[in-house]
C-alpha cells in the first residue's frame, strides 16, 4: 500500500535529541528551541520566531496577540482545518466565513471587503496547500480598515509570495510542525511575530503568564507571575527533531518538488481535457509541495476515485467538510454572501500521496492509477 503521509525524517534527529538527554535539558526553550527559532527568522526573514507546541497554539496566540474583545468579527475562509477557526473562538471572536476562489482554494480576496463590519478586527488568509493568498490586496484591504492579518501558514513553511516568506507578510504568521506537514517535530508549531511591540507581551503569554524570559536575559532580578498566560513551550526533545529537519529543509524541500512536478507532468494531459483538475499556482507565488490534489467532477465521482485507488494500493485522502456548514461553525459564525464555491469545490477535492522520500515507482504508480481511473 503507498501511503498518504510518512513523516519526515533525515536522520539526525536521534543523535540531537540524545545531546539534549545528555546535557540534562528537557524541558522548553534549550539550545534547540534557540537554534530553531533563529533559523527561522534568518531565513524567512522575520522579525521574531518563537517555537510553539502545535500550529493551533501558534494560532492561539496570534489570537490573544490581536486583543479581540467579546463581539469582535473575524474574517477568515471556511474551506480551512478547524484550528484556524477554534482558536479565535476561544479568544472570544465570532467568526465570518468568506468564499474561496476556485483556482487556488484560497479566501477569494474580492469578496473580503464586503464582509466587513464595525466589528471587524482580523482578516485570517490560510495559505492552502503551501500557495500564497492574494497577500498584496488583502494587506491593502486591511490597512484601508484598519485590521489585523493573521496568516494562517501552517501548510506554508518555506513558501513564498513575491519573493517574502509566507508568516512574515501580515502583523502575525502560524508554521506547524505536525507530522503531517513539511517539516515536522512530531507535534509542534511556531509564532512568527513581524512587530517589534508584540515581542514581551507573546514572551509573556508563552511563559504562563510570567516575566521568565526577561529574567533569563537578565533584564529582571527576579520573575513574577505579570499577566494572563498558558504553556506554549515545546519540549527540547521536539525542538531537536525539528533542528534535523530545518538543517535539510532544502533538501527536503527539493524532493517534494521533484514529486509535485512528476505528478504536474504526469497528469497534465487528462487535465488539458477536461477530465480532472489539478492545482494552479499564481506567477508571484512560491509554492513547498506541501500538497498535490486533483479535482474530479463532483463528490459522486471522487468517492468512486478514492475507492479505486485504494483497491490499486494507493492511499488518497479528502477533506475539508467547510467549517460554516460544521456544528461548531454554525454555532461560533456565519457565512457572508453566496457560498459559490466553498462547497462545491471542497467536494471534488482528492489528495495524493506526498511525503519527503516518496519513491518514484510509487509516485508513477499513482499516476497511472488515476489515468486507469479516468479511462
Ligand atoms: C495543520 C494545520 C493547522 C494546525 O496545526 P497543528 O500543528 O496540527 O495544530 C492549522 N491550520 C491549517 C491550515 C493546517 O493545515
Amino acid at each position: 500500500m503507498i501511503s498518504f503521509n510518512c513523516p519526515p525524517y533525515v536522520g539526525k534527529e536521534l543523535d540531537y535529541i540524545k545531546q539534549a538527554v545528555e546535557a540534562h535539558k528537557i524541558c522548553g526553550d534549550g539550545e534547540f528551541t534557540k537554534k530553531c527559532n533563529e533559523w527561522m527568522e534568518k531565513r524567512f526573514g522575520a522579525q521574531k520566531v518563537l517555537l510553539t507546541t502545535s500550529g493551533t497554539t501558534a494560532l492561539d496566540m496570534a489570537a490573544l496577540l490581536c486583543d479581540i474583545k467579546p463581539g469582535d468579527e473575524v474574517i477568515l475562509p471556511s474551506f480551512t482545518f478547524s484550528s484556524t477557526a477554534t482558536s479565535f473562538v476561544l479568544a472570544g471572536a465570532t467568526l465570518v466565513f468568506v468564499d474561496i476562489r476556485p483556482d487556488t482554494m484560497n479566501i477569494d480576496e474580492r469578496k473580503i471587503e464586503a464582509a466587513i463590519t464595525d466589528k471587524t478586527k482580523v482578516i485570517v488568509p490560510v495559505h492552502y496547500a503551501g500557495v500564497a493568498c492574494e497577500m498584496d490586496t488583502i494587506m491593502a484591504i486591511a490597512k484601508k480598515h484598519n485590521l489585523l492579518v493573521v496568516e494562517d501558514a501552517a501548510q506554508g513553511v518555506m513558501s513564498e509570495y513575491k519573493g517574502r516568506a509566507l508568516g512574515t507578510i501580515g502583523d502575525f504568521g502560524c508554521y506547524s510542525f505536525h507530522e503531517t506537514k513539511n517539516y515536522s517535530m512530531g507535534e509542534g508549531g511556531a509564532l512568527v511575530i513581524n512587530h517589534e511591540k508584540y515581542n514581551e507581551r507573546a514572551e509573556i503569554l508563552r511563559e504562563k503568564g510570567t516575566n521568565r524570559s526577561k529574567f533569563f536575559r537578565g533584564q529582571v532580578d527576579k520573575y513574577t507571575w505579570v499577566d494572563f498566560g498558558d504553556s506554549y513551550l515545546p519540549s527540547e526533545l521536539n525542538a531537536a527533531y525539528l533542528w534535523a529537519q530545518l538543517n535539510e529543509a532544502d533538501k527536503i524541500n527539493l524532493d517534494r518538488i521533484g514529486t509535485w512536478n512528476k505528478y504536474y507532468e504526469g497528469l497534465k494531459p487528462l487535465a488539458d481535457k477536461g477530465l480532472f483538475e489539478i492545482p494552479t499556482v499564481p506567477e508571484e507565488c512560491k509554492h513547498n509541495a506541501h500538497m498535490f490534489y486533483i479535482k474530479c467532477r463532483d463528490l459522486s465521482e471522487r468517492t468512486e476515485l478514492i475507492s479505486f485507488l485504494k483497491e490499486h494500493n494507493v492511499n488518497s485522502v479528502f477533506h475539508y467538510i467547510p467549517l460554516h456548514s460544521a456544528p461548531a461553525g454554525l454555532k461560533y459564525g456565519r457565512f457572508h454572501g453566496v457560498d459559490e464555491y466553498t462547497t462545491q469545490e471542497s467536494e471534488k477535492l482528492v489528495r495524493l500521496p506526498m511525503y519527503y522520500g516518496l519513491n518514484e515507482v510509487d509516485c508513477e504508480q499513482v499516476i497511472k492509477s488515476v489515468i486507469e481511473f479516468f479511462k
